[in-house]
């Protein structure tokens, strides 16, 4: 089969390598004009570091990543809440191991490079036709090409998405936005650590033996747009609340850091995720709030099963409905729970902070390793 894959993000980079590695013949097709991530860091948890085994690359992010087995909730001004030792990985793997975005992605690029699968950076999908049997389609820069197959892995505002299955499943904003930066780690920062407060959360996550990256999630109005040289005061106006790490850091934030901000939304395509040989996957099907971190996992997961489905048996049709039928369940787990934790921790108030606190006191734990033993299963 020759497919193409749209989006040389993480997940259209990691189907490109799962889908040489069946066989296939890949072109991946990159609407920017060259590698362009956030400077900031990502973390990548067992299940998602068991899928970048499988593409041949853990020792390579466990070399420029930190290792890191639970997450710590703390109050605003630093007085523990729960600790919660994590419980993914196993056999060789990690529980978590956190890294800059721009070593996950070159790391992922080397490695599509040395499977042969051909790159074009700044040029898309201009117009397609699926005519049952093929999809023709021309490209930004005049080529012509058919495909067996189409996977659109172009994100979060998938033109793809919009294209074949319309607006009605354009990104849902949540309401709320976070703010990340990268900053220098104290030692004392060996695992995620998460400071509570009334409407704002920070928190931490160890990149390298040097570097930890904060992120902090606020309510921002739906259409409100922050410029870029307004950050770091909007910032230490949020962080207002903090004592603690929070308040040390908020102090001595500079106006040169560079701070990323993000709108966090949800897009949540219903099956099938195929229409005909055209696909949508990754964040372009199931992007969720990021408190997870499990939006790269299963994106990279979506290339691995597609792969593995393809080489399997059955006619076209039936490969494509059992691979969305395998993958749906996951994603959209993965979607609720983040979402669910999104609104349980931005609507902590004044009234009811201590029943909150008891909460996560009696139940985080439990919760946490509820969802951690169905991500451990294999995807
Ligand atoms: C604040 C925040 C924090 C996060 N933290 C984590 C974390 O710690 N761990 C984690 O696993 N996940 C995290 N995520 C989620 C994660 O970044 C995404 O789930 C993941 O990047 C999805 O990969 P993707 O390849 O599907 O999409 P993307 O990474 O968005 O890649 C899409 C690619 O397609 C390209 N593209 C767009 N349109 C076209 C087109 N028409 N033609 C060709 N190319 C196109 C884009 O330029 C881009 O390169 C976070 C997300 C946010 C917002």
């Amino acid at each position: 089969m020759k497919i193409l894959v749209l989006g040389a993000g993480i997940g259209g980079l990691g189907a490109s390598i799962a889908l040489r590695q069946q066989g296939f013949d890949v072109d991946l097709v990159e609407i920017k004009p060259e590698l362009a991530v956030y400077g900031v860091g990502i973390n990548q948890p067992g299940n998602s570091l068991r899928a970048l085994r499988a593409l041949g690359v853990l020792d390579e992010i466990r070399a420029v990543g930190f290792e890191y087995d639970h997450t710590d909730f703390y109050d605003a001004d630093g007085e523990l809440i729960v600790h919660v030792p994590c419980t993914l990985g196993g056999d060789g793997v990690p529980a978590n191991t956190a890294l800059s975005r721009l070593n996950l992605h070159r790391i992922l690029i080397s490695a599509a490079e040395r499977h042969d699968v051909k790159i074009r950076y700044g040029g898309t999908m201009e117009q397609f036709s699926d005519n049952g049997r093929a999809v023709d389609v021309s490209f930004t820069d005049g080529r012509r090409e058919s495909y067996d197959l189409v996977a659109a892995f172009d994100g979060i505002k998938s033109a793809t998405r919009r294209a074949v299955f319309g607006p009605e499943h354009d990104p849902v904003y949540s309401g709320f936005g976070v703010f990340r930066v990268t900053l220098p780690r104290p030692p004392y920062v060996d695992g995620v650590r998460v400071y509570q407060a009334l409407g704002v959360k920070a928190g931490y996550i160890p990149l390298s033996a040097t570097t930890m990256y904060m992120f902090v999630v606020t309510p921002d109005p739906p259409g409100v747009t922050h410029r870029r040289e307004d950050f770091v005061r909007i910032l230490r106006s949020r962080m207002a609340p903090f004592g603690a790490l929070p308040g040390e850091v908020r102090d001595a934030l500079q106006p040169m850091d560079d701070i990323v901000f993000s709108p966090i939304s949800d897009v949540l395509l219903p099956l099938p995720w195929f229409s005909g040989r055209i696909g949508i996957l990754g964040d372009a099907a199931h992007a969720c709030a990021p408190h997870l971190t499990q939006g790269a996992g299963m994106a990279l997961e979506d290339g691995i099963v597609l792969a593995e489905t393809l080489a399997g048996g059955g006619s076209l049709e039936e490969r494509l409905r059992a691979f969305g039928e395998r993958r749906f369940p996951r994603a959209r787990l993965v979607q609720d729970v983040s979402h669910g934790i999104l609104q349980a921790e931005m609507s902590i108030n004044a009234d009811n902070y201590d029943a909150s606190v008891q909460g996560m006191r009696d139940h985080q734990v439990e919760q946490a390793h509820a969802v951690e033993a169905i991500l451990n299963a294999p995807a």
